[in-house]
């Protein structure tokens, strides 16, 4: 998994941990913000009397011999100034079930994976030449993929139909998250045991 997709916020289908560049350059732009509205600010005051020295924030450019640090935060600023922000791509639908509050982390960790089609499932293996065979070890009948594993082998839609029979609730893969986010029926703890259920089984599987 690319260390930028997990760094991705939580409801866009990230882990939602800091990038330290990007944390980086946030607290260098409060700097620049500082200088752009002219806080009455100590360092303000020193900048704009050893640097600028009358310059607008906007237009300045450091000189040669000035301090890496200073360099740094001039440059920050230039890229904000071209739109510089992190662009949203949108949340994902499966965020309440990842991150569920009674999920017990390790099952939460293998569903972001699955949902994401990273596990090291055997058609996969095989890709990266290890194993000669992808039938699935559970059923013997199809290719042991992603959508296989979860969603038409056998055995997992027999633990699926069970687990649904003991909620007594009822959807299919396609219409889970409808069933999670319209469904006015079920309260919102009914819903999240019910999903830390289906994660729990997921993991197992
Ligand atoms: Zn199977």
């Amino acid at each position: 998994m690319k260390w930028e997709k997990c760094c991705t916020p939580k409801e866009e289908g990230g882990l939602g941990l800091k990038n330290v560049h990007h944390w980086n350059k946030a607290l260098l732009g409060k700097y620049t913000a500082c200088l752009s509205t002219k806080k009455d600010h100590l360092w303000v005051k020193w900048v704009n009397h050893v640097y600028m020295k009358g310059t607008e924030w906007q237009d300045y450019s450091p000189p040669l011999d000035c301090s890496w640090s200073w360099k740094k935060i001039v440059h920050v600023k230039d890229k904000f100034k071209h739109g510089w922000l992190r662009s949203k791509t949108g949340s994902v639908p499966w965020r309440f079930m990842c991150w569920n509050p009674l999920n017990v982390p390790k099952t939460t960790f293998i569903l972001w994976e699955a949902q994401q089609n990273r596990l090291l499932t055997l058609d996969k293996l095989i890709k990266m030449g290890m194993g000669q065979d992808s039938i699935c070890f559970i059923c013997g009948l199809e290719p042991e993929t992603h959508s296989h594993l979860f969603y038409n082998c056998n055995f997992s839609k027999q633990c699926m139909q069970l687990l649904q029979a003991k909620l007594h609730i009822h959807f299919s893969a396609e219409t889970m998250v409808h069933w999670f986010f319209k469904n006015r029926s079920k309260s919102a703890l009914q819903k999240i045991v019910t999903a830390a259920c289906f994660v729990g089984v997921t993991y197992a599987i």
